[in-house]
C-alpha cells in the first residue's frame, strides 16, 4: 500500500507539473521559486551591500523607472509569455500618472517597490529635499496600492546617509543590484543588450538583475533577454515582501 501511495503521489505531482508547463508553454523560462522577505531595514545587492541568499545560477528580475504606458505593457507581455515574475521599482511621479497600470503590474503576479519620486541625483539635494522626495514617493505608493512600500531603490544607485537613515527608521528594505545591462542608450539594439546580459551573467553567476521597463530598447529586447537566461540555464527567483 505504501508503494502504491508513493506512486500515486508521484503521478499527481507529474500531472500538476505537466499542467503548469502546458500553461506556460513548452520550454518557458518560468519562475523557479519565491523568496518572501520581511519588512525590515535590510540592504541587499552585492553591488553595494550583502547578497541575497541565492544559489549559483539563480537570478531576480527587476525593472526600474516605470510604470510607462508605452513600454511597461510590452515588458508585462514578455514576462507573461515566459511565466516569469519580476519586481518593479516605480517612480512616484509615474505612479500618480498611471495608477491603473501600476496595479496591473501587481495583479499579474509581480511585486513593486519605489524608486524615488522624480529620479533626482539625491546627493545634489539638501536633506530636506531628499526627505520630501521620499515622502512624496511613499505617499504615491500608498495611494495606489493601499499599503506602505516594503522596498526602495535609489535613483542612479546613489545612496545618501540622510535617506539610508530615513529608510532604516521606516523599516524599508534598500534594494541594490548585483548586475545590470546598462540599458539607457536609445540606440541599443536587442543583440547589444543580449550580449551585455551574457557578459554580466558570466561575471556574476547569480543575483539581482537591473533593467528598465521605461526604456524602449529593453522592452523590445526582453523576449531575447529572457531567452538568454533560459539558454544559459538560469533560474528566476521572485522576490515578495510580507504584507
Ligand atoms: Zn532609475
Amino acid at each position: 500500500m505504501k508503494v502504491f501511495h508513493a506512486l500515486a503521489i508521484s503521478a499527481l505531482t507529474c500531472l500538476a507539473g505537466a499542467a503548469m508547463a502546458a500553461e506556460c508553454g513548452p520550454g518557458a523560462l518560468g519562475t523557479a521559486r519565491t523568496i518572501t522577505l520581511k519588512r525590515e531595514a535590510a540592504l541587499y545587492g552585492a553591488n553595494q551591500h550583502s547578497a541575497l541568499p541565492l544559489a549559483q545560477g539563480e537570478v531576480v528580475l527587476t525593472f526600474d523607472d516605470g510604470p510607462s504606458p508605452e513600454y511597461t505593457p510590452m515588458v508585462l507581455k514578455a514576462l507573461a509569455d515566459q511565466c516569469a515574475s519580476a519586481t518593479f521599482f516605480m517612480e512616484g511621479q509615474n505612479l500618480r500618472l498611471s495608477p491603473d497600470l501600476a496595479r496591473r503590474v501587481v495583479s499579474e503576479g509581480h511585486s513593486a517597490g519605489i524608486h524615488s519620486d522624480t529620479h533626482p541625483h539625491m546627493a545634489e539635494l539638501s536633506a530636506e529635499q531628499q526627505l520630501a522626495d521620499l515622502q512624496r514617493s511613499r505617499a504615491a505608493y500608498l495611494a495606489v496600492f493601499g499599503i506602505e512600500t516594503p522596498a526602495y531603490r535609489f535613483p542612479f544607485l546613489e545612496e545618501t546617509p540622510t535617506l539610508l537613515d530615513a529608510l532604516k527608521a521606516a523599516n524599508i528594505t534598500v534594494a541594490s543590484i548585483d548586475l545590470g545591462i546598462n540599458d539607457w542608450i536609445p540606440e541599443d539594439t536587442t543583440e547589444i543588450l543580449a550580449e551585455r546580459l551574457r557578459v554580466s551573467l558570466d561575471k556574476a553567476g547569480r543575483g539581482i538583475i537591473l533593467m528598465h521597463d521605461a526604456n524602449g530598447p529593453t522592452a523590445k529586447a526582453l523576449p531575447a533577454l529572457l531567452a538568454v537566461l533560459k539558454d544559459k540555464g538560469y533560474k528566476v527567483v521572485h522576490l515578495e515582501w510580507e504584507k
